[in-house]
């Protein structure tokens, strides 16, 4: 049986060899501990029929970790020196080639993927965590599920229940897709460099029907952002300026959708936000 994972001093190694200088700007953090790869690889159920996607693979310590198991991956790499040796290291480490294909690219601007992939699995860059899964969601609908790996603010903030104090547009958004849970921490010790913020794993299981239509959807995503951009206020004064210029106009577009317009944007479940769009 081949040892496919990557070492600590083999991460080492590559990087040198590749002059890679982990950079903030990317949000290089690399995982150096064949523990945590497997964990997270587990947590997301990946199994040997499984068509797997990763958005920034880096040297490579997740994705030898997927494909242990058999599935197939497609790997998203904005870094051309690291999407480069990629396949080299798939390779050095037993990995038949037709199960790794990577795309040179940045991950917010990909349109398409080969295979049409159904599991997503990443250590997301942590600056753009948020902007690139909602464009994985709403561009790759064959995507059903998946675990990313983000920052713990942003991860606790996704599985958020309406009425928590980190309840926000970015909960209210993700839930627009499925349903969304907390799956573990991660030590910072497991990475290099170590991060100067705390991890975990947040999993996601996509809604078996689509909530409504892209016109649907950007109308509900305009009327969360007014809400949550003030989150003080009530939301017949915060959607004044979406839903028909006046407060009284938005008082009685809220109670055309059922909903309370003294109350504010983060006592609002998605399916309120939805409903709201819906009758405006
Ligand atoms: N998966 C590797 C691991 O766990 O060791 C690396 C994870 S590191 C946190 C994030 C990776 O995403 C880096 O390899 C970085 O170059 C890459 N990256 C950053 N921004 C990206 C983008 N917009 N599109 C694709 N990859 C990106």
């Amino acid at each position: 049986m081949p040892v496919l994972l990557l070492g600590a001093a083999e991460i080492r190694r590559l990087a040198a060899d590749l002059d890679v200088t982990p950079t903030k700007k990317l949000g290089q953090n690399f995982v150096v501990d064949a523990n945590t790869v497997r964990k997270i690889v587990h947590a997301a159920r990946v199994t040997a029929s499984d068509r797997v996607v990763e958005i920034g693979p880096g040297l490579g310590s997740l994705t030898l970790a997927i494909l242990e198991t058999g599935a197939s991956v497609v790997a998203v790499e904005i870094d051309h020196r690291l999407a480069e040796r990629l396949p080299v290291t798939a390779a050095a480490h037993d990995v038949p080639a037709d199960r790794l294909t990577v795309i040179d690219a940045d991950a917010l601007r990909v349109t398409e993927l080969p295979g049409e992939p159904e599991v997503l699995v990443a250590n997301l860059p942590y600056n753009v965590s948020v902007p690139v899964l909602l464009h994985f969601l709403e561009s790759f609908p064959y995507l059903q599920r998946g675990v990313v790996m983000v920052q713990a603010e942003v991860g606790e903030r996704l599985a958020a229940p309406p009425g928590s104090k980190v309840y926000g547009a970015p909960s209210v958004k993700a839930a627009w897709y499925g349903s969304w849970r907390l799956a573990g921490t991660v030590s910072r010790q497991v990475f290099w460099p170590v991060p100067n913020v705390d991890s975990v794993l947040v999993g996601f299981d996509r809604d078996a029907e689509p909530r409504g239509t892209e016109e649907h959807r950007l109308r509900t995503f305009r009327i969360v952002d007014a809400a949550f951009q003030q989150r003080r206020k009530m939301l017949r004064q915060a959607l004044s300026g979406v839903l028909g210029g006046t407060a009284a106009e938005a008082s009685a577009r809220l109670e055309a959708a059922g909903v309370d317009p003294t109350l504010r944007g983060e006592q609002l479940t998605v399916d309120d936000y939805a409903r709201i769009a819906g009758a405006s």
